[in-house]
């Protein structure tokens, strides 16, 4: 361990969570390396939603303002919920359950979290293979070392966790998911998600009008389907389902099999090393709150280290890992295990699909809304 000066502290991953994170740290007074695999930093054609934890969590990171600046002052107008592909509404989302998220193009995101790294050195095309302690190998045979702390935020196949003494490794879902932006503004009246059997279809509006879509389709995991099959596979669903499926180019579809950790972490660090975000945790999108977790990692993370790294006090580091992991695992966990539960009755088929939509049905929109309301009532 270094004796004295700035702690230095190396990112893997400049995804949502370390870059967040990155920049918060350095405004903290770190000094932070950024390690990301990637050599650009290219558009990713598909939609997020921010809910209310992770806007509180982007607040603590001083980047509330900054992602603000890129979503809707407020929710889109009309009725979000659950519906049939007929049209007809299972589920209505209550008002408290909805005010406070927004969806945001993927890419707008990244930029304006980028632009709040001042300071922050950046490495891209660097693919790290091995982490411990001190640094990481990158795939060239490079050591990057000399850190106080290395912190992985590499995503759902994590080459920091791989160090971990018993990495569950990811596991298949059992849907792939298609995600677009349409091309133009599409008018909405409604927004939420449609439930088939074994299928399902996502809308969210974006800021400018243009709409975030979504379709899961249960599958074979080596499946890898053309986007030309959505067409078929939802057809004769409500209005605008086939509209924004033609109002997209097909190279702003992309397509991803569903996984997720196959089981729960028993710890988030490893002496200097510590996980966020999917690397952590990595959960189904079926409560669109991967993210959202991986903002609220971030923000405790520089909360619980920014008195050593003010002080340039290394002795304050461990306890500051080991209370992130005590105050991060349990909720991220709970969260990811819902998460899952969601998909399985999201993707039911048959009989399993008809029992599914009549217990939504008889559902009071406010039990439903809760569970949503509960996981947003989080503060850093
Ligand atoms: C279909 C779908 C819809 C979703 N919708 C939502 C939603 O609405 N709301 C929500 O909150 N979440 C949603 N999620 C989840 C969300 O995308 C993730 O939880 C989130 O992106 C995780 O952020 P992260 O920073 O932890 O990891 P990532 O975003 O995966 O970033 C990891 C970064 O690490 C880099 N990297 C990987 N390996 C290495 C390496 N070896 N060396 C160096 N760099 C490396 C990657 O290139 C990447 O830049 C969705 C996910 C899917 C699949």
């Amino acid at each position: 361990m270094r004796r004295n000066g700035p702690i230095r502290v190396a990112v893997v991953g400049a995804g949502v969570g370390g870059l967040a994170l990155a920049g918060a740290l350095r405004r903290s007074g770190a000094q932070v390396v950024v390690l990301e695999r990637a050599s650009e930093f290219a558009p990713v054609g598909s939609g997020l939603s921010l809910c209310g934890n992770g806007f509180r969590a982007l607040d603590a990171l001083s980047l509330g303002d900054r992602v603000r600046a890129v979503t809707a002052d407020a929710p889109p107008p009309g009725t979000a919920g659950g519906r049939r592909p007929d049209g007809s509404w299972l589920i209505r989302f209550s008002s408290e359950a909805t005010a406070r998220i927004r969806v945001v193009d993927r890419t707008e995101l990244h930029t304006a979290l980028l632009d709040g790294l001042a300071d922050v050195e950046i490495r891209t095309g660097a693919q790290v293979v091995a982490a411990d302690d001190t640094g990481v190998t990158l795939a060239d045979d490079e050591r990057v070392g000399n850190f106080d702390v290395v912190v992985g935020a590499d995503g759902l196949r994590s080459r920091v966790r791989a160090g971990w003494p018993a990495d569950p490794g990811v596991t298949y879902a059992g849907y792939g998911a298609w995600r677009g932006i349409t091309r133009r503004p599409i008018p909405l009246t409604a927004g939420g998600e449609t439930f088939g059997s074994g299928k399902r279809f996502g809308i969210a509006p974006l800021r400018d009008g243009r709409v975030y879509w979504f379709a899961a389709i249960s599958t074979d995991r080596d499946a890898r389907p053309d986007h030309t099959v959505l067409r078929e596979a939802f057809a004769g669903w409500h209005a605008p389902v086939g509209e924004l499926i033609d109002a997209t180019d097909a190279d702003a579809v992309s397509y991803l099999p569903i996984e997720y950790l196959a089981q729960p972490l028993p710890s988030y660090r490893q002496g200097t090393r510590v996980l966020l975000g999917d690397a952590a945790h990595a959960m189904t999108p079926d409560l669109g709150q991967g993210a959202n977790q991986a903002l609220e990692d971030a923000a405790v993370l520089e909360k619980l280290l920014r008195p050593a790294i003010v002080a340039h006090d290394r002795q304050r580091i461990s306890p500051a890992l080991g209370e992130y992991d005590a105050i991060r695992r349990p909720r991220s966990q709970a969260v990811a295990s819902q998460a899952r539960l969601v998909g399985r009755v999201g993707q039911a088929a048959g009989v399993r699909a008809a029992l599914r939509d009549a217990a939504l049905r008889i559902a009071p929109d406010r039990v439903v809304s809760a569970r949503s309301v509960r996981i947003q009532d989080w503060h850093p």
